[in-house]
């Protein structure tokens, strides 16, 4: 069959599946076997103008701007159970989109499930507070939501990402255009279907697959939102940010990371492997919060990437619903991107310790597939060390003390996450104190979701916060009301 003749998935607008104003169609690939598999409809200009049309008819209408706090987190805690009734659906479709492991992809619904859960029961709890103003004074705080909320969703943890802006977003009553990438839009799709099927209504939730170039444009340049939450790369974002300034919009950035784990001598050996390769081989590397930098105490450094190296070697890749230990790079594109960082990083003086180079072999045929790879001898830098290569390439630096480790581990423009391994919790404070990034994991890393922490970034890698209470902040906005009484 052609891609022609396959169905094309409409778009989710004003409660209803529709074709783009222009019918134009996005070609969904498999990229574990680089082969189309289905198609969906292309938002443009005209789509994104009805979409957010449509969501500023859902604030002002009864059915959702009027609903009461309550009803509105029913409606998510619906969501939320919905979502775990089809998790093998989702999850096997999470797997076909993005290639990743279907074990990630069960984990990825089940993480999406829970932002609406988690929203779900905080919806009637955004409270304002009185401010004592002397006698005669009533003076009160309301949280009002903020209204229209655009959000931008990459490729990598669609169904996560996209849940993680849309649930805090609904639980504070905005209507929401969610535009997720057109390499990986399935599952937001589904999530858009599953809020109708549970009582959202129209407008409330707009989804609307497009390009970055056409319907990312409309939307972050759209004079009729409210509140941008932007997730992907640097230089992207930048350029969401001037749009939305243009009109005055907040944006919340979630950029990129080049996040490292530090691995002292004294650290339990097992769990900071099993970490280390978690952290960096998780989705083939495509994570902003990967553990793309690994600091090894020097007098431990040569067994340990004796021990990472022998662990690569029994990771078994393969297509995303076979469940290997790594699945494919989304594009033939991004692949070529991880090649051209190994040979600078080859170029710049590092060594490779494991893999290297493109994964071929049964199974493998027409995949984007990448061995994972760890770059020995790297030094502060080298571009491999200091530039998100958004793939399975670790690299791997030395240190001698703590000051060293923390001062290496700073060395980058990025500060998202970063792990500690050690047994002694004053290096573990050392470093949790002095790395600047959002988050700071010890003897552990991402902690499965993490929904009830907030979740950011330092310098380029991004502000604002999601997850956790604090993403309430980017979805409200404080009005004061002052009354005098005799
Ligand atoms: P990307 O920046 O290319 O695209 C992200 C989204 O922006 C997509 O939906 C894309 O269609 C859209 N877009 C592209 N150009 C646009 C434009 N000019 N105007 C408006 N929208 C546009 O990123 P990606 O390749 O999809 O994802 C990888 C990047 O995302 C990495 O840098 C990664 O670190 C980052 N990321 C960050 C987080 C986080 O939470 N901090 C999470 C996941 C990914």
């Amino acid at each position: 069959m052609t891609t022609t003749n396959m169905t094309v998935e409409g778009l989710i607008i004003d409660g209803q599946k529709v074709a783009a104003a222009d019918g134009g169609a996005i070609d969904v690939y498999d990229p574990s076997t680089g082969s189309v598999f289905t198609r969906v409809a292309r938002a443009g200009r005209a789509d994104v103008d009805r979409a957010v049309a449509a969501a500023a008819r859902a604030m002002d209408a009864p059915a959702w701007g009027g609903l009461e706090p309550a009803e509105r987190g029913r409606m998510l805690l619906r969501i939320a159970e919905a979502i775990r009734r089809r998790a093998e659906e989702l999850a096997t479709l999470e797997s076909r989109d993005n290639g990743k492991p279907l074990r990630q992809a069960r984990t990825d619904v089940q993480v999406a499930a829970r932002y609406f859960e988690f929203y779900g029961g905080v919806a009637d709890k955004i409270m304002g507070h009185t401010i004592p103003m002397g006698p005669g004074i009533l003076d009160f705080t309301i949280k009002e939501p903020i209204g229209v909320s655009a959000q931008i969703v990459p490729w990598n943890y669609p169904i996560q990402i996209g849940s993680r802006g849309v649930a805090p977003a609904l639980a504070a009553g905005c209507a929401v255009v969610m535009k997720p990438s057109s390499e990986a839009p399935m599952t937001a799709l589904r999530v858009g279907e599953i809020g109708l099927e549970c009582g959202l209504p129209p407008g409330a939730l707009n989804v609307v697959p497009g390009t970055g170039s056409e319907a990312g444009v409309a939307l972050a340049s759209h004079k009729g939102i409210n509140q941008l939450t932007f997730t992907g790369s640097v230089e992207v974002g930048v350029a969401v940010a001037k749009m939305a300034a243009e009109n005055v919009v907040p944006v919340v950035m979630e950029l990129g990371g080049k996040s490292p784990n530090v691995v002292f001598a004294d650290a339990d050996v097992d769990l900071a492997i099993a970490g280390v390769a978690k952290a960096i081989f998780q989705n083939a590397g495509q994570t902003c919060s990967a553990g793309s930098r690994l600091l090894v105490e020097r007098r431990a450094h040569d067994a340990f990437v004796d021990r990472l190296v022998a662990h690569t070697r029994t990771m078994k890749l393969g297509p995303g619903v076979d469940d290997p230990d790594m699945g494919p790079i989304i594009s033939e594109r991004q692949l070529e991107t991880i090649e051209r960082y190994v040979a600078i990083g080859l170029e710049e003086g590092a060594r490779v310790a494991a893999g290297g180079c493109r994964a071929t072999g049964a199974g493998l045929c027409g995949g984007y597939f990448y061995e994972p790879t760890l770059l020995a001898d790297v030094t502060r830098g080298m571009r491999v060390a200091q530039e998100e290569i958004f793939g399975p390439v670790l690299a791997i630096l030395p240190f001698d003390t703590v000051e060293e480790a923390a001062a290496i581990a700073n060395d980058s423009e990025y500060g998202l996450v970063a792990g500690v391994w050690t047994r002694d919790i004053n290096k573990a404070m050392a470093l949790a104190t002095r790395i600047k990034s959002g988050q700071v994991f010890v003897n552990t890393y991402g902690a499965g979701g993490g929904v009830e922490m907030p979740f950011g970034g330092y310098k380029k890698s991004g502000y604002g916060r999601e997850k956790s209470l604090e993403a309430l902040a980017s979805y409200t906005q404080t009005k004061n009301v002052c009354i005098k009484y005799a």
